[in-house]
Protein backbone atom coordinates (compact mmCIF):
# COMPACT_ATOMS: atom_id res chain seq x y z
CA UNK A 1 0.00 0.00 0.00
CA UNK A 2 1.50 3.46 -1.07
CA UNK A 3 0.39 6.19 1.38
CA UNK A 4 -0.30 9.51 -0.01
CA UNK A 5 1.96 12.24 -0.85
CA UNK A 6 0.49 15.22 1.29
CA UNK A 7 3.69 17.60 0.45
CA UNK A 8 7.07 17.56 -1.89
CA UNK A 9 9.67 20.09 -0.38
CA UNK A 10 13.08 20.63 -1.99
CA UNK A 11 15.53 17.39 0.09
CA UNK A 12 11.74 16.05 1.46
CA UNK A 13 9.01 14.68 1.14
CA UNK A 14 5.72 14.08 3.08
CA UNK A 15 3.22 11.37 3.75
CA UNK A 16 -0.08 10.17 5.14
CA UNK A 17 -0.48 7.89 7.66
CA UNK A 18 -3.22 6.38 8.87
CA UNK A 19 -3.24 8.51 12.01
CA UNK A 20 -4.28 11.78 11.25
CA UNK A 21 -1.78 13.15 13.70
CA UNK A 22 1.07 11.61 12.15
CA UNK A 23 2.87 12.22 9.01
CA UNK A 24 5.84 10.47 7.56
CA UNK A 25 9.14 12.03 5.99
CA UNK A 26 11.30 10.83 3.15
CA UNK A 27 14.57 12.14 3.26
CA UNK A 28 15.51 12.61 -0.84
CA UNK A 29 18.97 12.89 -1.97
CA UNK A 30 17.94 15.97 -4.01
CA UNK A 31 20.00 19.30 -2.69
CA UNK A 32 19.55 22.90 -3.70
CA UNK A 33 21.04 26.24 -2.97
CA UNK A 34 20.67 29.78 -3.39
CA UNK A 35 16.40 29.76 -3.52
CA UNK A 36 16.69 26.79 -5.62
CA UNK A 37 18.91 28.17 -8.33
CA UNK A 38 21.48 25.72 -7.63
CA UNK A 39 20.33 21.92 -8.32
CA UNK A 40 22.01 18.37 -7.61
CA UNK A 41 21.70 15.27 -6.24
CA UNK A 42 24.16 14.37 -3.36
CA UNK A 43 24.57 10.34 -3.04
CA UNK A 44 22.80 8.58 0.46
CA UNK A 45 22.29 12.34 1.48
CA UNK A 46 18.75 11.24 2.39
CA UNK A 47 20.00 8.49 4.80
CA UNK A 48 22.50 10.50 6.33
CA UNK A 49 20.24 13.53 7.18
CA UNK A 50 17.47 10.53 8.70
CA UNK A 51 20.28 9.31 10.81
CA UNK A 52 22.16 12.84 11.38
CA UNK A 53 18.60 14.35 12.28
CA UNK A 54 17.22 11.03 14.43
CA UNK A 55 20.20 11.19 16.18
CA UNK A 56 19.73 15.35 17.16
CA UNK A 57 16.26 14.86 18.07
CA UNK A 58 16.86 11.85 20.64
CA UNK A 59 19.86 14.07 21.77
CA UNK A 60 17.71 17.15 22.17
CA UNK A 61 14.27 15.27 23.77
CA UNK A 62 16.84 13.81 26.72
CA UNK A 63 17.52 17.38 27.40
CA UNK A 64 14.11 18.43 27.71
CA UNK A 65 13.62 20.07 24.15
CA UNK A 66 10.05 18.22 22.35
CA UNK A 67 10.09 18.01 18.91
CA UNK A 68 8.16 16.61 16.08
CA UNK A 69 9.86 13.53 16.11
CA UNK A 70 8.75 10.31 16.81
CA UNK A 71 10.53 7.72 15.46
CA UNK A 72 13.11 6.58 12.66
CA UNK A 73 11.50 3.85 10.66
CA UNK A 74 14.00 2.88 8.09
CA UNK A 75 16.83 3.92 5.82
CA UNK A 76 15.11 7.25 4.69
CA UNK A 77 11.82 7.58 6.55
CA UNK A 78 10.99 9.28 10.19
CA UNK A 79 7.70 9.55 11.38
CA UNK A 80 6.69 12.25 13.14
CA UNK A 81 3.83 14.66 14.61
CA UNK A 82 1.97 16.61 11.85
CA UNK A 83 2.56 20.57 12.27
CA UNK A 84 1.08 23.40 11.56
CA UNK A 85 4.40 25.28 10.51
CA UNK A 86 5.31 28.90 11.71
CA UNK A 87 6.29 30.67 8.70
CA UNK A 88 9.37 31.61 10.45
CA UNK A 89 12.98 29.94 9.73
CA UNK A 90 14.74 30.93 13.34
CA UNK A 91 18.77 31.16 12.76
CA UNK A 92 21.26 31.08 15.43
CA UNK A 93 25.15 31.94 14.92
CA UNK A 94 28.35 31.08 17.08
CA UNK A 95 30.54 32.10 14.31
CA UNK A 96 30.42 34.58 11.09
CA UNK A 97 29.60 33.07 8.11
CA UNK A 98 27.63 33.63 4.94
CA UNK A 99 24.86 36.04 4.77
CA UNK A 100 26.37 37.65 8.92
CA UNK A 101 29.77 37.80 7.34
CA UNK A 102 27.85 39.94 4.31
CA UNK A 103 25.43 41.74 6.66
CA UNK A 104 27.65 43.10 9.16
CA UNK A 105 31.16 42.89 6.92
CA UNK A 106 32.58 40.38 9.60
CA UNK A 107 35.15 38.10 7.89
CA UNK A 108 33.85 34.59 8.04
CA UNK A 109 35.12 32.89 11.08
CA UNK A 110 35.31 35.42 13.70
CA UNK A 111 33.52 33.99 17.15
CA UNK A 112 30.90 36.29 17.98
CA UNK A 113 31.29 37.47 21.52
CA UNK A 114 27.47 36.09 22.20
CA UNK A 115 24.99 33.85 20.08
CA UNK A 116 23.29 35.81 17.97
CA UNK A 117 19.37 34.53 16.95
CA UNK A 118 17.62 35.94 13.47
CA UNK A 119 14.31 35.33 12.56
CA UNK A 120 13.50 35.07 8.29
CA UNK A 121 10.51 34.94 6.58
CA UNK A 122 9.42 31.54 5.29
CA UNK A 123 8.46 32.60 2.32
CA UNK A 124 10.33 31.46 -0.93
CA UNK A 125 9.10 33.98 -3.84
CA UNK A 126 10.52 37.01 -1.13
CA UNK A 127 13.72 34.76 -0.67
CA UNK A 128 13.30 34.18 2.96
CA UNK A 129 13.78 37.93 4.06
CA UNK A 130 15.49 38.69 7.75
CA UNK A 131 12.51 40.24 9.49
CA UNK A 132 12.48 41.32 13.33
CA UNK A 133 9.77 41.13 15.80
CA UNK A 134 7.50 43.80 14.28
CA UNK A 135 7.52 42.60 11.04
CA UNK A 136 6.39 39.23 12.68
CA UNK A 137 3.64 41.12 14.54
CA UNK A 138 2.36 42.59 11.54
CA UNK A 139 2.67 39.63 9.13
CA UNK A 140 0.27 37.66 11.80
CA UNK A 141 3.12 35.35 11.85
CA UNK A 142 3.48 34.88 15.64
CA UNK A 143 2.16 36.74 18.97
CA UNK A 144 5.32 38.41 20.79
CA UNK A 145 5.43 35.76 23.51
CA UNK A 146 5.90 32.80 21.03
CA UNK A 147 8.41 35.30 19.19
CA UNK A 148 10.34 34.99 22.73
CA UNK A 149 9.71 31.18 23.34
CA UNK A 150 11.37 30.82 19.98
CA UNK A 151 14.46 32.91 20.65
CA UNK A 152 14.59 31.07 24.17
CA UNK A 153 14.49 27.42 22.20
CA UNK A 154 17.12 28.61 19.77
CA UNK A 155 19.06 29.60 22.12
CA UNK A 156 18.94 26.57 24.63
CA UNK A 157 19.08 24.46 21.55
CA UNK A 158 21.92 26.28 20.42
CA UNK A 159 23.46 25.76 23.75
CA UNK A 160 23.12 21.55 23.78
CA UNK A 161 24.24 21.00 20.16
CA UNK A 162 27.23 22.92 20.88
CA UNK A 163 28.10 21.38 24.04
CA UNK A 164 27.91 17.53 22.34
CA UNK A 165 29.34 18.88 19.62
CA UNK A 166 32.26 20.02 20.87
CA UNK A 167 33.02 16.38 22.26
CA UNK A 168 32.98 15.41 18.82
CA UNK A 169 35.71 17.72 17.90
CA UNK A 170 33.24 19.55 15.49
CA UNK A 171 32.38 23.70 15.87
CA UNK A 172 28.44 24.43 15.37
CA UNK A 173 28.79 27.32 13.33
CA UNK A 174 25.31 28.53 12.96
CA UNK A 175 21.93 26.56 11.72
CA UNK A 176 18.33 26.51 11.26
CA UNK A 177 15.58 25.47 13.01
CA UNK A 178 11.81 25.59 11.84
CA UNK A 179 8.85 24.85 14.58
CA UNK A 180 5.21 24.41 14.16
CA UNK A 181 2.30 24.10 16.48
CA UNK A 182 0.62 20.31 17.41
CA UNK A 183 -2.52 20.73 19.27
CA UNK A 184 -1.60 24.44 19.91
CA UNK A 185 2.15 22.96 21.25
CA UNK A 186 4.86 24.67 19.98
CA UNK A 187 7.49 22.26 18.70
CA UNK A 188 11.09 21.76 16.82
CA UNK A 189 10.50 20.79 13.62
CA UNK A 190 11.94 20.15 10.13
CA UNK A 191 15.39 18.73 10.56
CA UNK A 192 19.07 19.26 12.29
CA UNK A 193 21.43 18.21 9.30
CA UNK A 194 24.30 19.01 7.56
CA UNK A 195 21.76 20.92 4.74
CA UNK A 196 20.22 23.44 7.33
CA UNK A 197 24.00 23.62 9.54
CA UNK A 198 27.20 25.12 9.27
CA UNK A 199 29.62 22.11 10.87
CA UNK A 200 33.79 23.27 11.07
CA UNK A 201 36.16 20.66 12.23
CA UNK A 202 37.28 22.08 15.68
CA UNK A 203 40.92 21.61 15.03
CA UNK A 204 41.02 22.73 10.93
CA UNK A 205 38.12 24.61 10.53
CA UNK A 206 36.98 21.95 7.44
CA UNK A 207 33.58 22.56 6.55
CA UNK A 208 31.55 19.70 6.85
CA UNK A 209 28.49 20.91 5.85
CA UNK A 210 26.25 21.92 2.74
CA UNK A 211 28.72 24.85 1.76
CA UNK A 212 30.63 21.67 0.29
CA UNK A 213 27.86 21.61 -2.07
CA UNK A 214 26.64 25.56 -2.37
CA UNK A 215 30.41 26.23 -3.21
CA UNK A 216 31.65 23.52 -4.96
CA UNK A 217 34.49 22.52 -2.83
CA UNK A 218 34.06 18.90 -3.50
CA UNK A 219 33.85 15.48 -0.85
CA UNK A 220 29.73 16.41 -0.03
CA UNK A 221 28.79 12.85 0.68
CA UNK A 222 32.01 11.96 2.64
CA UNK A 223 31.52 15.15 4.93
CA UNK A 224 28.17 13.88 5.64
CA UNK A 225 29.13 10.72 6.52
CA UNK A 226 32.03 12.01 9.15
CA UNK A 227 29.04 13.86 10.30
CA UNK A 228 27.47 10.99 11.07
CA UNK A 229 30.10 9.11 11.78
CA UNK A 230 31.65 11.84 14.56
CA UNK A 231 28.30 11.71 16.05
CA UNK A 232 27.88 8.12 17.11
CA UNK A 233 31.53 7.82 17.98
N1 LIG B 1 19.94 27.85 6.29
C1 LIG B 1 19.06 26.85 5.91
N2 LIG B 1 18.08 27.14 5.00
C2 LIG B 1 17.93 28.37 4.45
C3 LIG B 1 18.83 29.39 4.83
C4 LIG B 1 19.82 29.10 5.75
O1 LIG B 1 19.15 25.73 6.40
O2 LIG B 1 17.00 28.57 3.65
C5 LIG B 1 21.01 27.57 7.27
C6 LIG B 1 22.37 27.50 6.62
O3 LIG B 1 22.71 26.17 6.30
C7 LIG B 1 23.28 28.02 7.72
C8 LIG B 1 22.39 29.00 8.50
O4 LIG B 1 21.05 28.64 8.18
O5 LIG B 1 23.65 26.96 8.58
C9 LIG B 1 22.65 30.45 8.18
O6 LIG B 1 22.60 30.62 6.81
P1 LIG B 1 22.92 32.05 6.11
O7 LIG B 1 21.89 33.04 6.54
O8 LIG B 1 24.34 32.40 6.36
O9 LIG B 1 22.60 31.73 4.62
P2 LIG B 1 23.51 31.66 3.31
O10 LIG B 1 24.03 33.03 3.09
O11 LIG B 1 24.54 30.65 3.55
O12 LIG B 1 22.48 31.21 2.32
Amino acid sequence: MTSKLLYEGKAKQIFETEHPYEVLVYFKDDATAFDGQKKGQIHSKGILNNAISSFFFELLDSRGVSSHYVKKVDERTMLVKKLKIIQIEVVVRNIAAGSLSQRLGWPEGRVLPRPVVEFYYKDDALGDPLINESHIDVLGLASPEEVRYLFEQGLKINSILTGYLQTKKVKLVDFKLEFGKSDQVILLGDEISPDTCRFWDSDTNRKLDKDLFRRDLGGVEEAYQEIYDRLKS
